[in-house]
């Protein structure tokens, strides 16, 4: 462990994927089921535990420097199934003494004896899906909440103890004008959250959002607008002193996400649930999304795996590159030639050399890094590299 307290290399982190909402949102394509009561995940649990037992030859030896319960609407599950499965956790790997532990949750899925227990479990982040402080565009989303229960969600929340909460926002939706966007960004710097993440909107097919879309009758921000919506997020939340430390993602120092560092970083993780993704000794794999397949194969005492690709070393380096680059920190040149063996510049001089004499990426000592300048069209940039 590092003095900081911050997870080291040796460390994994641990997704549990809870596909439950209480309603679909009418731009999600996330796989998720509407949760009919409160019990109803029942089977699934008993499944995530199983799932967990059979994981234990991988996470031998590990310590886990990251838990994080995403969805879905994981707020939704009763506090027995989260007891439940953190105890499954810790039968098969040591958390470690720093461990961040994240649950995602959603304004009105939250009460008091809820948050007091998820505390007492040990989380200690949670991460609020807000998206907007217009009521008119939380409606239209097909948002179940309003901004003021919003607020009150976070307070409520701090007053039971979570002294670290991030706030998820989006930007680009239907009717949206920059000063909806201003007001929304002022008022959630207003509650002094730790951390806050800015994501654009995707317009999917098969989603509510995506068939009007097809239709013609999805009105949405024009191209310059949505860059002036990302730069705007930039400019308020610098302002009010968060670091951006990645292209979405927004920290007061120290709180910046350490299990999504991980991802970034290609540390090793398991993702436990439908349709969750791994990363372990260089492998990739993706679990069943269809409920039958998942239950099938936990039936049969094995790992409910879809897909499994070991990733080449080319591969590796292209990963490496366009991963990091998100990163503000950006990529450690001497890492980079310890792990692979060849210098950056070995690989990518030709990709390199007009990137950096254009000013669209900055080397700093060891660190290669994007210039933030250049965040809102960073997927052009990435392309050249893979
Ligand atoms: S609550 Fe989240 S996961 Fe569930 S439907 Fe809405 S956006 Fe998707």
């Amino acid at each position: 462990m590092t003095d900081s307290g911050k997870r080291t290399s040796r460390e994994i982190g641990i997704y549990i994927h809870i596909p439950y909402c209480k309603k679909k949102c009418n731009y999600c394509d996330f796989q998720s089921f509407l949760l009919p009561c409160e019990n109803g995940a029942a089977d699934y649990i008993m499944g995530v535990k199983k799932e967990l037992r059979l994981s234990a030859p991988w996470v031998e030896n590990a310590k886990a420097g990251s838990l994080y319960f995403g969805g879905g609407t994981p707020s939704l599950l009763p506090l027995q199934y989260f007891r439940e499965i953190v105890s499954a956790v810790e039968e098969q790997v040591l958390l470690s003494p720093y461990v961040e532990f994240t649950v995602e949750a959603n304004p009105g899925t939250l009460s008091r004896e809820k948050l007091r227990g998820m505390v007492s479990l040990g989380v200690n982040r949670l991460s609020l899906g807000v998206q907007s402080m217009n009521d008119r565009l939380l409606r239209s989303m097909g948002r179940l909440h309003t901004a003021e229960e919003a607020g009150e969600a976070f307070y409520l929340a701090r007053e039971e103890g979570m002294e670290n909460i991030s706030i998820d926002l989006m930007h680009g939706l239907p009717g949206q004008t920059l000063d909806d966007w201003r007001t929304t960004l002022e008022a959630v710097i207003e509650w002094n959250p730790e951390h806050i993440s800015v994501y654009g909107l995707n317009i999917e097919p098969n989603t509510v959002w995506g068939d009007l879309f097809l239709d013609g009758e999805l009105e949405l921000p024009g191209e310059d607008e949505c860059g002036e919506m990302y730069r705007m997020a930039r400019k308020v939340l610098q302002e009010a002193g968060f670091l951006q430390y990645e292209i979405s993602n927004y920290a007061r120092p120290g709180y910046e996400c350490q299990h999504n560092l991980g991802y970034w970083y290609r540390r090793p993780y398991i993702g436990i649930g439908l349709g969750a993704s791994s990363f372990i000794r260089g492998t990739r794999y993706k679990n069943y999304s269809d409920l039958g397949k998942y239950f099938q194969a936990l039936d049969q005492d094995v790992l409910p795996i879809a897909e499994k690709e070991e990733i080449s070393e080319k591969q590796a380096i292209s990963e490496t590159m366009f991963l990091g680059l998100r990163t503000a920190k950006g990529i450690n040149q001497v890492e980079f030639t310890r792990q692979f063996g060849r210098s950056i510049d070995d690989i990518f001089t030709p990709v390199l050399q007009p990137l950096e004499k254009a000013g669209v990426i900055i080397r700093e000592g060891q660190w290669l890094r994007l210039n933030p300048e250049y965040y809102a069209v960073s997927n052009e940039v990435f392309l050249k590299f893979v």
